[in-house]
């Protein structure tokens, strides 16, 4: 039989092959699903996670599931990292990694802007634990480089950042962290997907995905992963897994192995359509701003050539009056659903208020919430484009507008 293995496979051959293969004993070609939460091991081994060295089987779902796994694999292969750890939700993720890497009287300097549920959680729940928290606009390298202090132990990239769509560069805040001597630099790339941005191949040390979004892209199914080196990897099974027990449940990886398969013919779906969208709004006499990395009038959009492969199906726009508009978008629109979340198969719109997520959330002041502004004025509709037909998304948009 004629061995390819060697070879370096493309992305789409990825994308369906990784973490996947016939099964041994039945044949089936697609993935099982395998629901048991405890497995006969094939010899005596240990009771706790911490000292079955030398059966690597399955024990018990919450440490390791064949399922998740499956999926583990391909999100590894998609990311070129050498292992990954899934979770019950984006925010499950990330709050293993933050909690399983960082300890009382260490110092984290984290993206001014990013997912609110981070944002709330490293600004409300770590100070508690005596870990410091200093949030900067992390498209600037000079502030960036005046927060850290010996004690800075993570970077917490968000690129694109969520809900606003300023980027950061990986590469330049990896090198960064090297010379100041920050241990981990953490990326979480879940406006891009792998298929736009790889960010280990930049020097990040993590990537974090809510699975909910563009990987599992059917907007069924919640999940979460954390992506880096294996050791790191091991000890956060042991650590955020096993202990914090946020798993990913079998049926969900499941779900989310069968979105993954499609994820780079989506993603340039996505990007074709969510251009054409782009292009539209910024035509149209009622928007006032459209930021949309593939789109040269975004203020970073070198950045974004380097960066990224693909520019995605995330957007913002503005306009006059934001709050009239969602009200109108509630009632009227057809194929564009009103709703939170983003990367799935259907296009979905939200509005958000400058003031209210401020005061929500973010309470930047000063030189932060001017910057902040430069982006999104008095609020955004963040825009997730689907893969529907884009004459069809804009007729429905051009109908409220
Ligand atoms: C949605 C989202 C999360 C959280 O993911 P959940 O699966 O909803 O817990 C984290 N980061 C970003 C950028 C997100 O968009």
């Amino acid at each position: 039989m004629a061995k390819t293995t060697n070879r370096q496979r493309g992305v789409r051959t990825t994308a369906i092959h990784a973490g996947e293969g016939i099964d041994p004993t039945t044949r089936a070609s697609s993935p099982n699903l395998v629901m048991s939460s405890t497995f006969a091991p094939s010899e005596v081994a240990g009771f706790s996670a911490r000292n079955r060295d030398n059966y690597d089987g399955y024990v018990y779902a919450r440490v390791s599931n064949p399922t998740v796994r499956q999926l583990e694999d391909k999100l590894a292969a998609l990311e070129g990292a050498q292992s990954c750890q899934c979770y019950a939700s984006g925010m499950a993720a990330s709050s293993a990694l933050l909690l399983g890497r960082l300890s009382q009287g260490d110092h984290l300097v984290i993206s001014d802007t990013n997912y609110v549920g981070t944002a709330e959680l490293v600004r409300d729940s770590l100070p508690r634990f005596g870990i410091e928290v200093t949030p900067v606009d992390m498209s600037d390298l000079d502030m960036v480089e005046r927060a850290v202090t010996p004690r800075t132990r993570m970077l917490w990239v968000e690129t694109p950042a969520n809900p606003i769509m300023r980027l950061a560069d990986i590469a330049a805040l990896s090198r960064l962290a090297r010379a100041k001597g920050v241990r981990d630099v953490a990326v979480d790339s879940t406006f891009a997907s792998p298929i736009a941005t790889r960010p280990l191949d930049f020097g990040a040390d993590f990537v974090v995905h809510s699975l909910t979004k563009y990987i599992g892209g059917h907007g069924d199914a919640m999940g979460g992963a954390v992506l880096g080196r294996k050791d790191d990897l091991d000890a956060l099974n042991l650590e955020a897994t096993v202990h914090y027990g946020g798993v990913l449940s079998p049926f969900n990886a499941w779900l989310i192995l069968r979105g993954a398969a499609t994820l780079p013919i989506r993603m340039r779906a996505h990007e074709e359509t969510a251009l054409a969208v782009a292009k539209f709004l910024e035509g149209h006499g009622k928007v006032k701003r459209v930021f949309y990395p593939g789109l040269a009038s975004h203020p970073q959009h070198e950045l974004a050539r380097r960066q990224m492969k693909n520019f995605s199906g995330m957007m913002t726009f503005q306009v006059e009056d934001g709050p009239a508009l969602a009200r109108r978008m509630v009632d009227r629109l057809e194929i564009v659903h009103y709703a939170v979340s983003l990367g799935h198969h259907r296009s979905l719109v939200y509005c958000i208020p400058t003031d209210a997520l401020m005061r929500s959330t973010f309470r930047h002041q000063g030189e932060l919430l001017e910057r902040y502004r430069n982006f999104a004025g008095d609020g955004v509709f963040r825009f997730s484009v689907g893969i529907e037909d884009a004459e069809d998304i804009c007729a429905d948009l051009d109908e409220v507008l």
